[in-house]
């Protein structure tokens, strides 16, 4: 019971032993025993739909039979070896995947984390273009080494001690909360279905958008720079999407300047999007580097970074690079087995199919309660951003926000949580989740701000 004893131990061994910045979400965090799919189970046998799989990662389902077999196979036989030994797993592995992506980028190394991942692209885009400086967006989230920590620019995490250098920030082109845009500037279904609110010169957005990526360019000493991180879509930005057409523009202009275009997929990636499979493609762009993470392998520590040939031969000329875990062969038949279930289940287009269908019916709360802002996303990736209303756009209270967030949790819903002031609610299932969950999701969501609503009105918020 979570009034016993071994919950209240555990909570005291949170507190006395682990980071006390990690934090537990709820007022009583969850104690979980158990995952099946897309849902979770806690330690008293309540059951809870994912809708955020582990931080967007558990995309096949977690404990998808077919990829703990596979693990458990290879668990038996040989877990670890020098990657200077040849395993077939993660050569196979390899083929496989890069053979998802398009020419050139065809040349993979292992890493066993995002950041790790984006460590390592940063490393390779100085080597290749022989230029320091890096830009990312403000709000990304690429990472929280010390070398990652200059691109990630997120408010809880921007550290107070000096990490990655020569790293720049830009204006993040996010056409809700930032000056100019409306919802009709970006590629969402929702928007193809709802009439413009846009500000005034909104479809100018990318344009003015542009001008101050330009600006940031500008600032430059050398003019030149390494390269240019971006997230297809910002996950713990709050599921921001940018203007159509922006990132194309974007990475002609870094190109010019001499630098390499990094698309992070760690969250967008292994057809979480729907209609990609990678979230760049929906952009419309071919970017020089792609990382992946999280996805990969299903919640098993595992990174990859596949780059072309040209690049990848500039960066081993500059630095052996040796990592005694990665792409071990666990690593490998898991990753591998993880893009079998992406196929065999179909959840590529399921993440179409049911992504497309919630999202619709999500967008529905912004007619309803005035304080959800925007509904926004791509497949089953989306986010519904919390205001305290819809005309001044400014982010709920905390206070709000993690009250409606705990009902939702008490009526069976595990919702993921982002964006600068915390205000956004993210949404990221296991891919295999149905239409069938999506309406008990949509009507947990609509209870939770029915009963908000009440309290406000009675004046107990
Ligand atoms: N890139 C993105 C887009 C991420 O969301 C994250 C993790 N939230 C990372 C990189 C870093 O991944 P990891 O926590 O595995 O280091």
């Amino acid at each position: 019971k979570y009034e016993s004893q071994p919950y209240n131990h555990i909570l005291k061994i949170r507190k006395q032993n682990f980071s006390p910045f990690i934090s537990t979400y709820f007022q009583k965090p969850l104690l979980l025993q158990q995952g099946y799919m897309q849902w979770l189970f806690d330690y008293e046998g309540r059951r809870y739909l994912d809708l955020f799989s582990g931080i967007v990662t558990v995309g096949v389902g977690h404990c998808h039979p077919k990829v703990t077999a596979a693990a458990q196979k290879q668990l038996g036989r040989l877990w670890h070896t020098s990657p200077a030994f040849i395993h077939p797993a993660i050569h196979e592995y390899a083929e496989k995947l890069t053979a998802l992506l398009p020419e050139p980028l065809k040349v993979i190394f292992f890493t066993n984390s995002g950041s790790e991942a984006n460590d390592m692209a940063m490393l390779m885009a100085r080597s290749f273009s022989q230029n320091v400086d890096i830009i990312s967006f403000r709000g990304a989230y690429h990472g929280c080494s010390p070398y990652t920590l200059g691109l990630t620019s997120v408010g809880a995490i921007k550290p107070r001690i000096a990490s990655g250098s020569s790293c720049q920030t830009t204006m993040c082109p996010d056409v809700f909360r930032g000056p100019w845009g409306g919802s009709q500037c970006r590629d969402s279904l929702v928007q193809t279905i709802r009439k413009c609110n846009c500000t005034p010169g909104c479809c100018k957005a990318k344009d003015q958008y542009i001008e101050e990526f330009k600006n940031t360019l500008h600032t430059v000493v050398a003019k030149e720079i390494a390269g240019f991180f971006a997230e297809p879509i910002q996950g713990v930005n709050g599921v921001v999407q940018y203007p159509k057409g922006f990132l194309k523009e974007a990475f002609q202009m870094v190109r010019e300047r001499g630098g390499v275009c990094i698309a992070d997929e760690v969250q967008t990636g292994f057809g979480r999007l729907g209609t990609h499979f990678w979230g760049f493609q929906s952009h419309g762009i071919l970017p020089d580097i792609v990382t992946m993470a999280k996805g990969i392998a299903n919640g098993f520590p595992m990174s990859a970074v596949v780059t072309t040939p040209e690049i990848a031969d500039a960066f081993t000329k500059h630095l052996n690079h040796f990592n005694t875990f990665a792409g071990n062969p666990l690593a490998g038949v898991i990753g591998s087995a993880v893009l079998d279930a992406i196929k065999e289940d179909g959840l590529q287009e399921n993440s179409q199919e049911t992504g497309s269908y919630m999202l619709l019916k999500l967008a529905k709360l912004r007619d309803e309660f005035e304080i959800v802002g925007d509904v926004r996303g791509k497949g089953l990736m989306m986010g519904i951003e919390m205001v305290q209303d819809q005309d001044s756009r400014q982010p709920l209270s905390l206070k709000e926000v993690n009250l409606i967030h705990e009902d939702c949790k008490d009526m069976g819903l595990i919702v993921g949580r982002g964006g600068l002031f915390n205000q956004t609610f993210r949404i990221a299932p296991p891919m295999c989740i149905t239409k069938q969950e999506a309406d008990f999701a949509v009507e947990v969501f609509h209870a939770a701000l029915s009963r908000h609503m009440e309290k406000r009105a009675k004046g107990v918020v």
